[in-house]
């Protein structure tokens, strides 16, 4: 039903629906009196606020119409001569106590000495650490089963490597064959980090011939899965691992389209004491910059400023770069798929048409009426 509709049923004056409409539509959309309202639930909220005695009852003739698509959707695959080479997106996986908070510490800390703020890292769900060699690699911040689970977004896996911790000392164990049975079935290819090697009297071939009786052959035994030995307590070797994080993206031919629409993923999303909403974005294809218009679930922003790890203010974040996204309006969900869309304008409408699908969804659709109660 239209604005004006409202106006009529309720016998309320249209100008009084138009300020309700203020309070009751959050997505900022200009209405005039012949503007569809799609979402039911705010024309609930137009009741409720209007104090009328009216219910949203199903209208038995009004069989849900085949409506326009108004949702946002990803651009086709690029081209593949836009395609360029993109870091890796790593997530630590391995059994309790084998080191991936160590290790995942002592990467980020190489990250931070390379910058000039000399900062803390904050914890924004990622961290990108620059390697010598020009390249650069992506790890998710939270080790383990959950953040590797959490970055599936529509079918599509948003790690590219499983970094699998297994300590020199300990060898392989139970979550190191859940870990590997978990990157398996998600096709993610793994590479494995032999932990502790500062121990005295560890053994590395017992770990290789370990992982090698549950199909993980690495190099040194004569399969195709990178093995290599640190300490992450110790912080030996770190080079040698980001290095062959950088072989094996090589070899996978990790690539996306800098240019086109904006295209990533929510890691994670809170409201910031001192800087409101937020939410950290690992972008997948496109280039983020600010002044974008942003939808990822019910949330959609119009990005106001982009923050690195360290809390340094950007301009753009490229493929596989993690960035804080701040000027949300609504805050999406972790897992969330973003997308860049033209306008605010049509992020209301997406927003709009996303609101009803949720209501559809839940049986309460748009095929209601508002009658006396
Ligand atoms: P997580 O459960 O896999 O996150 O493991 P942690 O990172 O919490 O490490 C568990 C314990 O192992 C801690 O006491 C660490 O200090 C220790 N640890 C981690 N890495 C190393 C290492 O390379 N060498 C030694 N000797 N100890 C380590
Ligand atoms: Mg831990």
């Amino acid at each position: 039903m239209t604005v004006q509709d409202v106006a009529d049923v309720l016998k309320k004056d249209i100008d009084h629906v138009f300020k309700v409409l203020n309070f009751a539509d959050k997505t900022g959309m200009t209405y005039t009196k012949d503007t569809v309202i799609h979402n039911p639930q705010v024309v609930r909220d137009i009741v409720k606020i209007s104090g009328c005695r009216f219910k949203l009852v199903a209208r038995p003739d009004a069989e849900m119409k085949d409506e326009e698509n108004k949702d946002a959707v990803p651009a086709p695959p690029a081209a593949e001569e836009a395609l360029r080479p993109r870091p890796p997106v790593v997530c630590v996986m391995g059994h309790v106590d084998h080191g991936k908070t160590t290790l995942l510490d002592a990467l980020r800390d190489t990250a931070v000495v390379e910058t000039e703020f000399g900062g803390i890292t904050q914890h924004i769900g990622a961290f990108e650490v620059k390697l010598p060699s020009g390249g650069k690699v992506t790890f998710l911040d939270t080790p383990g089963h959950a953040a590797f689970t959490s970055m599936r977004s529509r079918g599509a896996h948003s790690t590219d490597i499983v970094v699998l911790v297994v300590a020199a000392d300990d060898g392989v164990m139970e979550q190191t064959l859940e870990s590997i049975r978990m990157a398996r079935e998600a096709n993610v290819p793994i590479l494995v980090a032999i932990n502790k090697i500062d121990k005295p009297g560890v053994n590395v071939e017992r770990v290789l011939r370990g992982l090698a009786q549950h199909g993980v052959v690495c190099e040194q035994a004569g399969g195709e899965v990178q093995a290599v030995p640190v300490s992450a307590l110790r912080r030996r070797n770190l080079d040698a691992l980001l290095e062959a994080l950088t072989l094996q993206a090589q070899l996978m031919q990790l690539r996306a389209d800098p240019a086109g629409q904006v295209e990533g993923v929510v890691i994670e999303a809170l409201v910031d004491p001192r800087t409101g909403k937020q939410a950290t974005v690992l972008v997948r294809r496109g280039t983020l910059r600010r002044g974008c218009t942003l939808v990822a679930g019910a949330g959609w922003a119009k990005v106001r400023i982009l923050r690195s790890a360290e809390g340094a203010s950007i301009e753009e974040a490229p493929p596989s770069c993690p960035v804080v996204v701040l000027g949300w309006r609504e805050l999406p969900a972790a897992g969330d798929l973003v997308l860049e869309v033209a306008s605010e304008k049509r992020a209301a409408e997406v927003m709009r048409w996303r609101a009803a699908q949720r209501m559809k969804e839940k049986q309460q659709s748009d095929s209601e009426v508002i009658e006396a109660k």
